[in-house]
């Protein structure tokens, strides 16, 4: 990892594992990458074998540990697969990031079953799928960081978003749940809601959009994928272990 690169803050994730999903670019990359960074071993999980491999490259020409698992999130057999391998070849689990998330905007009069299926299936079915295949992990380790990334649409709602901002606000939803069913076994459930930020995702809105989108966000300035993973290392680290059920909005002040 670049000196420009290293996260700002300290935390030593040695003998860990984590697995990040979509971990192929954008977010999920800068997740693994950070988490690697600070010690953790990490599975890349996304559908792209090839582009998972780079990022599991650049982890490890860093001098990380990462491994490539190739898997749809949609499918529960595939996911039971995943986190049966992780665990077969690390030995534990201790962090998840449900971070695998596609968009399929337009306007709900519009919008095709299609449309809502594939996006609630794969970013909030996707998210159970793996939050119920590690936590029976995670329980009988007695430890656990899960984090969720939403997204301010769940929060405050998108035009011509509405598959998208319910599979995010049910994924808010499920976390504050999953938080009090595994608060008691160590594990900490939380999720991360970004603003808007710089990667592919958001590319595909066109300049124009995003000047617009600029005007709405003090800071002046779309966020940096590194900026989502400090937030989710900070979850993921021993500091915080009496946050759960929580919402941290990562966003520059959207307003
Ligand atoms: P991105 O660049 O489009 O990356 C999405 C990732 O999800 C890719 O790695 C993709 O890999 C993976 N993915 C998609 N469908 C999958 C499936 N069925 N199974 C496994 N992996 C799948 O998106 P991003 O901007 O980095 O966003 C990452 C997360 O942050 C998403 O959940 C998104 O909703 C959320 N978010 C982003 C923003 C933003 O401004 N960018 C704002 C708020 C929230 P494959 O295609 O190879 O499977």
């Amino acid at each position: 990892m670049s000196e420009e690169n290293k996260p700002p803050i300290i935390v030593d994730l040695h003998d860990q594992t984590a697995l990040v999903t979509g971990a192929s670019r954008g977010i999920g990359k800068a997740i693994a990458l950070t988490l690697a960074a600070a010690g953790a071993k990490v599975a890349c999980v996304a559908r792209n074998a090839d582009k998972l491999a780079e990022t599991a490259d650049a982890i490890r020409s860093a001098g990380g540990t990462a491994e490539v698992f190739p898997c749809d999130v949609t499918s529960g057999e595939s996911v039971d697969k995943v986190v049966d391998d992780v665990v077969e070849k690390w030995g534990k689990l201790q962090i998840l990031v449900n971070n695998a998330g596609v968009t399929r905007d337009t306007l709900s009069p519009r919008m095709s079953d299609d449309d809502w299926d594939t996006v609630i299936n794969t970013n909030l079915r996707g998210a159970f799928l793996f939050v119920r295949a590690a936590s029976r992990q995670m329980m009988t380790q007695r430890y656990g960081r899960i984090i969720n990334i939403a997204s301010v649409s769940g929060l405050i709602g998108n035009p011509g978003q509405s598959n998208y901002s319910a599979s995010k606000a049910g994924m808010i939803g499920m976390t504050r749940t999953v938080a009090k069913e595994l608060a008691g076994r160590k594990v900490t459930v939380n999720a991360v809601a970004p603003g808007f930020i710089e990667t592919e995702m958001t590319a595909a809105m066109g300049d124009s959009i995003l000047e617009e989108v600029k005007k709405r966000i003090p800071a002046k300035r779309l966020g940096k994928a590194e900026e989502i993973a400090w937030a989710v290392l900070f979850l993921a680290s021993p500091a915080a272990a009496y946050i759960t059920g929580q919402t941290l909005t990562v966003d520059g002040g959207l307003v």
